[in-house]
């Protein structure tokens, strides 16, 4: 069966989040590590998203790297593109969210896109084309002061204006309201008139459906995760997608572990919770920093426990002693010591016969993940509220649990054990 939507999201956390929404709204849904190479199988996928870190990357490497990723997925027959980027715009006045979809436009042939970061579930709203987060401008929200990418104008039609050179319209709300009739025939005019990015007002999910409905023959559709809420239904309705797929668990037997080395509030609530009833192994960057072999010492703790017992290995700590381990090391060292030996551990672990792993921590996931050599991950049911189960596809079948630090209740790592058969 070929791919219903292909979709390019330019960083991991974000294509995670935009897979989990397809998915909720019954696409069978692949992630892809990095532009797809040859020999990728994304099976049964009605839906393929290809997470690339291409947000602050120069915008002619961000061009090359999605525009390889579109031919990758329009081969594998998909019908509709989307480009996915953050729900608060994040980007410079050099991009990359003016090129690449201008790059992605041209290589499709299309006359016209919308660009729609709304995600009123996260208290991201546009209305007149300014964009809110919560009861704020964008220009005046903590984004302003973002060290990649501060945004100081919440005028959407302004900031895409400047990374363009192509003419900027909007779909104000009081078309919006009025259904997906009226948004098509408002951007029918904005087409006629040269336009060929639509900025469109969004201030709750049911806006965000009838633009998905309206933008159903769109070659291409720009925006965050919330306006491809709509979208999945256009294929439904013509046939195309089976009634509501209910998303499947990760089909993989064998130990579980938990690594986390996030060191967020969550992250550390939740190990406390979990060390009453699982080991705990701390791994510390100052031993790290000498020369110790922590991570064999870990792995060959792990190996001691009984078989129904996760091991839960950690680097997670508070904030005076994460400063302090920065002070003597070096924040960045402190950094890639733990993630390098995280990433040696979930290998490790592997080869005692671990199969499950529930893991916290961005880039604490990215490390691990590219460790175990992961390509493509099948998205799976919501533990909790953005962070699915997946299954990595490979030898040998992994059940990945990847939590973004803050992300998750306190019982977050037995529950999340507890779904899998
Ligand atoms: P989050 O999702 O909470 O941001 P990440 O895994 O993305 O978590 O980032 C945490 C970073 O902190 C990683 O680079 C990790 O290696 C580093 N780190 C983890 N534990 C410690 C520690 N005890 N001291 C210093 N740095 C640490």
């Amino acid at each position: 069966m070929p791919i219903l939507l292909g979709a390019i999201a330019d960083d991991f956390t974000g294509a995670t989040d935009l897979a989990n929404t397809l998915v909720k709204e019954g696409m069978r849904t692949v992630q892809i590590i990095g532009v797809p190479g040859a020999g990728i199988d994304v099976g049964d996928a009605d839906a393929v998203v290809v997470a690339l870190k291409s947000r602050t990357i120069p915008a002619d490497e961000a061009v090359r790297q999605s525009l390889e990723a579109l031919e990758w997925l329009r081969a594998g027959g998909a019908r509709q593109i989307f480009f996915k980027y953050c729900s608060t715009f994040d980007s410079t006045d050099t991009g990359n969210i003016g090129p690449v979809a201008d790059a992605l436009l041209d290589a499709l042939g299309g006359k016209m896109t919308i660009a729609c970061p709304a995600f009123p579930t996260n208290g991201r709203t546009v209305y007149r084309g300014y964009l809110f987060v919560g009861d704020e401008l964008l220009s005046e929200s903590p984004m302003k002061d973002h060290p990649l990418t501060p945004m100081r104008d919440a005028n959407l039609v302004r900031v895409l204006g400047r990374q363009t050179p192509n003419a900027v319209g909007l779909v104000s709300h009081e078309h919006v309201s009025k259904g997906a009739t009226e948004i098509g025939e408002a951007l029918q005019d904005l087409k006629a008139s040269g336009v060929r990015h639509a900025i469109v007002d969004a201030i709750d999910d049911g806006d965000l459906r009838v633009i998905g409905e309206a933008v159903k023959g769109f070659e291409l559709v720009t925006g965050g995760s919330g306006i491809a809420l709509g979208l999945p239904e256009n294929y439904r309705r013509d046939g195309l997608l089976e009634s509501a797929t209910a998303a499947s668990l990760p089909d993989a037997d064998g130990r579980a572990a938990v690594l986390a080395g996030s060191c967020s509030v969550a992250t550390r609530n939740q190990l406390a919770h979990v060390a009453e009833k699982w080991p705990a192994y701390a791994i510390e960057p100052g031993r790290l920093a000498n020369g110790e072999r922590i991570a064999d010492e870990a792995l060959s703790w792990a190996s001691r426990l009984e078989a129904g017992t996760p091991p839960v290995i950690y680097s997670s700590a508070a904030p005076e002693d994460v400063a302090r381990a920065q002070q003597a090391i070096g924040r960045d060292r402190a950094g890639a010591l733990v993630e390098e030996a995280m990433a040696k551990i979930a290998v490790g672990l592997v080869a005692q016969g671990v199969r499950r792993f529930v893991v916290a921590g961005g880039e604490t996931s990215g490390a691990v993940v590219s460790a175990l050599g992961v390509r493509a991950l099948r998205i799976g049911p919501e533990i909790d509220p953005g962070v699915p189960w997946t299954e990595a596809t490979g030898e040998p079948t992994l059940a990945l649990a990847l939590k973004s630090g803050n992300f998750g209740d306190e019982d977050f790592f037995t529950r999340a054990l507890e779904m899998l058969p």
